[in-house]
């Protein structure tokens, strides 16, 4: 037998990292072992820190300032003469703040004493975890306590098999060496309009294939319908309905078949992005005798405390259900190493905020109008327009509105949505009101600075009860 822990954390992403330091904040002696190796170099960080969430925000504010550059700058007044773009330099900034983030990341564990194991880790039951290193003999570890937090992996589809880097998920659209002319995306969802977003941004004439007939349905509808019109002015073209039978390369150019309306259409396009989904990712996670179960999904089962059916082995993030977003993983990694110190932590996932990182930012929590309507809730809704928001209007942002749908009888905030420049941080408002259990009535008696665009987020909850300053307000009936 090899060396002994109280807890072993398999997988070093966002819920695996976050679990294995507060575990060791709390005193439990521990170990952390992941396999990635990044750019040639073992790297914690997981999906989110190496080819996920980071990255793809470089990338996203950098093709931003391009674009502004190119399209918004002379509206303040400035002219940009011989604007060029230095894609190669560009990757190089995104390689460089990824690997500050992983690197610290090392440092925190080192700083916390979390032990970093570099190879594949598998539970067999009974308290003991096979660590197999990336070089060397492998080793059987002891622990009281297991965390399985392995991730998910993008769903690839039979139709269009990945090739090189022609056929691409969003690994390979993170890596683009030059920007493509024409970009197709099967997908039109957060991976689809983001990483649509940055290349088109950077020039690229961007087609993107919906399955489905409904435009991002975990929306609320009126600032989904916002979206599309931005999103449709800012040259993505977003074909719903559009269902993909076959993609073929040839001497460098992908033919997707797709049809829409029962219609076979072609598209030619020079890179493919396949993004159509993440999926659980187990594989060799789990000895024949572990006694973790798997959902009817593939995500492990586990309770409302991330525990799985074997005490003693919890399981976070994207291999358990609820959403694959890195703040969810990391709060229940947080909340696993504090149940195992006996603690009696809670995790709210009413209120986990989801944001769509275009330029503008969708952001949300809580319900929708049509969640309201679906339970049959007696609602009220508030809208605030951005283009009446005075520091809105003065940065030349005047897209989108913030809206907010409370109970009618109790005036409490259910909901509440935003789609504009910087929504994740008017969100994060949201969050920290509804925590509180506020109502509309305290977010409209609070005092906001001016001008600010947390403005238009005191206007909406005016507007609930038909009380904004800054728009006119609603006719209402006199029966
Ligand atoms: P992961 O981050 O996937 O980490 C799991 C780790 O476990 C991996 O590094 C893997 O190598 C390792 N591992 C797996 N099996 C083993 C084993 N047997 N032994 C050792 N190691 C193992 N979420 C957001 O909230 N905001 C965003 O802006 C955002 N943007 C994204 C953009 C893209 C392009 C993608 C793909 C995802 C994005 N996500 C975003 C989702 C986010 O990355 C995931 O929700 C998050 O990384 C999940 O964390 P995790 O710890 O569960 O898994
Ligand atoms: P997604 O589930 O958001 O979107 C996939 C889209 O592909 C859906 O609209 C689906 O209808 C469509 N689709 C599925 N099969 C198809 C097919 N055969 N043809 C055409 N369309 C098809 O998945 P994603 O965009 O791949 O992202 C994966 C996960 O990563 C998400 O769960 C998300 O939470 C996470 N993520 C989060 C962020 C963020 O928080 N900003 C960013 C990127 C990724």
């Amino acid at each position: 037998m090899g060396r002994t822990f109280d807890v072993v954390v398999i997988g070093g992403g966002p819920g695996g990292y976050a679990a294995a330091i507060k575990a060791a904040q709390l005193g439990l002696k521990t170990a952390c072992i992941e396999k990635r190796v990044h750019q040639s170099t073992p790297a914690l960080g997981g999906t989110c820190l190496n080819v996920g969430c980071i990255p793809s925000k470089a990338l996203l504010d950098s093709s931003h300032k391009f674009f502004e550059a190119r399209n918004d700058f002379k509206a303040h007044g400035i002219q940009v003469k011989d604007l060029s773009m230095d894609v190669a330099l560009m990757q190089q900034r995104k390689d460089k703040v990824v690997k500050q983030l992983t690197q610290g990341i090392s440092t925190l564990f080192k700083a916390n004493g979390v032990q970093w194991l570099q190879g594949i880790g598998q539970y067999l039951g009974k308290k003991t975890v096979e660590f197999r290193p990336l070089e060397g003999a492998p080793e059987t570890l002891s622990c009281e306590h297991v965390i399985l937090a392995s991730g998910s992996e993008p769903i690839s589809i039979p139709v269009a098999p990945l090739q090189e880097d022609i056929i691409v998920d969003s690994s390979g659209a993170l890596a683009f060496t030059e920007v493509p002319k024409r970009l197709g995306i099967i997908g039109a969802g957060v991976i689809g309009l983001e990483l649509g977003s940055v290349w088109a941004r950077l020039g690229s004439q961007v087609t993107i294939l919906e399955a489905m007939d409904s435009f991002l349905p975990m929306v609320d509808k009126q600032i989904g319908k916002e979206a599309a019109k931005l999103y449709r002015k800012q040259g993505l073209d977003v074909r719903l309905g559009a269902r993909v039978v076959g993609a073929q390369v040839k001497q460098g150019t992908v033919t997707v078949n797709y049809v829409e309306a029962d219609i076979e259409q072609t598209l030619e396009v020079d890179k493919l992005i396949v993004a159509v989904g993440r999926r659980p990712y187990t594989e060799n996670l789990l000895g024949s005798g572990s006694g973790v179960n798997l959902d009817e999904r593939g995500f492990i089962f586990v309770n409302a405390h991330c525990e799985t059916d074997v005490p003693g082995v919890y399981a976070v993030g994207d291999i358990v259900r609820g959403p694959m977003l890195a703040h969810k993983a990391m709060e229940e990694g947080v909340l696993v190493a504090e149940c195992i110190a006996g603690c009696k932590p809670e995790l709210n996932y009413d209120l986990i905020p989801s944001v769509i990182y275009t330029h503008p930012e969708v952001a949300w929590v809580g319900w929708s109008e049509e969640d309201a309507k679906n339970r049959g809730e007696p609602y009220k809704v508030g809208v605030f327009p951005f283009a009446a928001n005075g520091r809105a209007l003065a940065a030349h942002e005047p897209a989108g509105l913030v809206k907010i749908i409370a109970h009618k009888d109790t005036d409490r905030i259910l909901g509440m949505h935003a789609i504009s420049t910087q929504a994740t941080e008017l969100v994060m408002q949201a969050v920290v009101a509804m925590e509180f259990g506020a109502t509309a009535q305290d977010l409209q008696l609070m005092v906001f600075a001016h001008p600010a665009l947390s403005e238009a987020l005191h206007e909406a909850a005016l507007a609930v009860d038909n009380k904004a300053i800054h728009i006119a307000p609603r006719r209402v009936r006199k029966s």
